[in-house]
C-alpha cells in the first residue's frame, strides 16, 4: 500500500515522497494504522523493515494536526549512533512542518551538555535520547515532560541486553501516566513481552513473520579453520573487485585489531578499519563517516554495532566468526540488502561454530549454501550436524513407544517441532 491510503497530513506526504519512500513496508501497513488511532503498540519486526517511520510519521500527524508545544514526544534508543540516525530520519519527515527535535546523548564536550539542556528548558518537541545521558538531565530538574503525550523504546531488545532496564523503569517515573507508548524490538523475546506488559496500556501487538534476514541478501558460508579465514577475505574480495562496502562482524573485541592489521598486510593499500564499543564515541562517529563516504572499503565490528548501523550500499556482510545469539545473525546479515536493495552475506564457520550455526539455520528456516574453500587455502573442517538425539537401535523399544518413528532421524534444524514431540 501507498503512504497516501494512511489517513496523514500532506504536509508529511511530500516529505515522505522526497525521501523516495514509495510503498509502505508490511511493519508500516500494519502498525501506522494502529499508531494513529493512538493506541498504545508492540511492533515486532526484523532490522531493516523500516520501524522508525512507523512511529515516527504517527507522531508527527498527531502533532501536525493537534499542534505541539513543548516536548510532546520522547524516543528512548540504546545507542548514540541510533539516536541520530532516527534524528535525521525525523528531520526529512518534519521538513514541511514546525516540529523541531533534539538527539540527546552522552559524549564527552561541554558544548553538547548546554545544547541539549538548552533543548528541554525550551521544549524541543520530539527528544530521540539514550537513557544514562537523559537521566543525568532528569536528575538536575529543568526537563519537563508534562506535556509529554509519546513515548517509543526503540531496539527494547538491544536496550534489554545492554542492561538499560533499571534506566528505563527510571525514565518512566518522569513521564506522565497518560501517553501513548510504543515499543520496537527485533525479537519478541520473553522479557520483552514482559517489559511489554509493565509499560504499554492494551497494546496491540503486531509482529511480522519470524526474524528471517531481508528477501535480498544471498547467503552462504564457508567452512574454515581459523588460519584460514583471512585467506578466505582476500579470495572473496579478490572476486568481488566491484564492491564498495564490506562490512566484517566479530563476536570478539580484541579480535578486531588483528584481523584489520591481517587483512592489510594481505591486500595491498586497501582501506580498513575497525570500529567497536571501546572506542571513543566520536572516533566511532568518524569510522563510520568515512565507511559511509565509501572512504573505508572494509569495516570489522563487533555485534553492538549491528543493530544501530543503517548505512545504504553495503554489499557484502562477512561473518568472520558465528554469532552466538542466533539473533545477531539476522542483525549482522541485515545490514546489507536495506530496503529492498541487494546485498550478500557470507559466514565463516569453524568445526566449534557449528552448533551455533545449525541454530541460526533453525531460526530462519533454511539452510544455507556451504560453499567449497578455494583448494589453495588448504583443507575445510567438514560440516558435521550432530543429531541431538542419536538414533539408537532399541528406538522402537519399550521406552519410547510413545515417539512418533517418523522425524527422529532427521537432523534437528530441519524443523524443530519434529524433535520436541512429546
Ligand atoms: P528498522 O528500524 O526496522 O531496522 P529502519 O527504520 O532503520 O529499519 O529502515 C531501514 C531503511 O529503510 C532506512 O534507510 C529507511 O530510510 C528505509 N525505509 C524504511 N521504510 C521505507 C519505505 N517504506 N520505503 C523505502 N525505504 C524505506
Ligand atoms: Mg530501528
Amino acid at each position: 500500500m501507498t503512504f497516501d491510503e494512511f489517513n496523514i497530513d500532506e504536509t508529511l506526504l511530500d516529505a515522505i515522497s522526497y525521501m523516495h519512500f514509495e510503498k509502505a513496508s508490511p511493519i508500516q501497513e500494519k502498525a501506522i494504522p494502529v499508531a494513529l488511532e493512538g493506541r498504545d503498540v508492540l511492533a515486532c519486526a526484523q532490522t531493516g523493515t523500516g520501524k522508525t517511520a512507523t512511529f515516527l510519521l504517527p507522531i508527527l500527524q498527531d502533532l501536525v494536526k493537534n499542534g505541539a508545544h513543548g516536548t510532546t514526544s520522547l524516543v528512548i534508543v540504546p545507542t548514540r549512533e541510533l539516536a541520530i540516525q532516527i534524528d535525521q530520519e525525523l528531520q526529512g519527515f518534519s521538513y514541511f512542518t514546525n516540529t523541531n527535535s533534539k538527539a540527546v546523548y552522552g559524549g564527552d564536550k561541554g558544548k553538547d551538555w548546554d545544547e541539549q539542556k538548552k533543548a528541554f528548558t525550551e521544549g524541543t518537541n520530539v527528544i530521540i535520547a539514550t537513557p544514562g545521558r537523559l537521566i543525568a538531565h532528569l536528575r538536575l530538574g529543568y526537563v519537563n515532560f508534562r506535556h509529554l503525550r509519546h513515548l517509543v523504546l526503540d531496539e527494547a531488545d538491544r536496550m534489554l541486553d545492554m542492561g538499560f532496564i533499571d534506566d528505563i523503569r527510571q525514565i518512566l517515573s518522569y513521564v506522565p501516566a497518560k501517553r501513548q507508548t510504543m515499543m520496537f524490538s527485533a525479537t519478541m523475546a520473553p522479557e520483552i513481552q514482559k517489559l511489554a506488559k509493565t509499560i504499554l496500556n492494551n497494546p496491540e501487538t503486531i509482529q511480522i513473520a519470524i526474524a528471517k534476514p531481508a528477501e535480498g541478501v544471498t547467503q552462504s558460508a564457508y567452512m574454515a579453520h581459523p588460519h584460514q579465514k583471512i585467506g578466505l577475505i582476500t579470495h572473496i574480495l579478490a572476486q568481488h573487485p566491484d564492491f564498495e562496502s564490506v562490512l566484517i562482524f566479530t563476536s570478539t573485541k580484541k579480535n578486531i585489531s588483528s584481523i584489520v592489521s591481517a587483512i592489510k598486510r594481505a591486500i595491498r593499500g586497501i582501506q580498513v578499519e575497525g570500529i567497536s564499543s571501546d572506542f571513543e564515541q566520536n572516533d566511532r562517529e568518524e569510522v563510520l563517516l568515512r565507511f559511509r563516504a565509501k572512504q573505508t572499503k572494509v569495516l570489522v565490528a563487533t555485534d553492538v554495532l549491528s543493530r544501530g548501523i543503517d548505512i545504504k550500499g553495503i554489499n557484502l556482510v562477512i561473518n568472520f566468526d558465528v554469532p552466538r545469539d542466533a539473533a545477531d545473525y539476522v542483525h549482522r546479515v541485515g545490514r546489507t540488502a536495506r530496503a529492498d536493495a541487494k546485498g550478500e552475506a557470507i559466514t565463516f564457520i569453524s568445526e566449534s561454530d557449528i552448533p551455533r550455526f545449525v541454530r541460526i539455520e533453525t531460526l530462519i528456516e533454511r539452510s544455507v549454501d556451504k560453499l567449497p574453500l578455494p583448494p589453495e587455502l588448504g583443507e575445510a573442517p567438514e560440516w558435521k550436524v550432530v543429531e541431538r538425539k542419536p538414533r539408537k537401535k532399541k528406538f522402537y523399544g519399550k521406552g519410547n513407544r510413545n515417539k512418533k518413528s517418523s522425524g527422529n532421524h532427521k537432523p534437528f534444524f530441519r524443523k524443530k517441532k519434529q524433535n520436541t514431540e512429546k
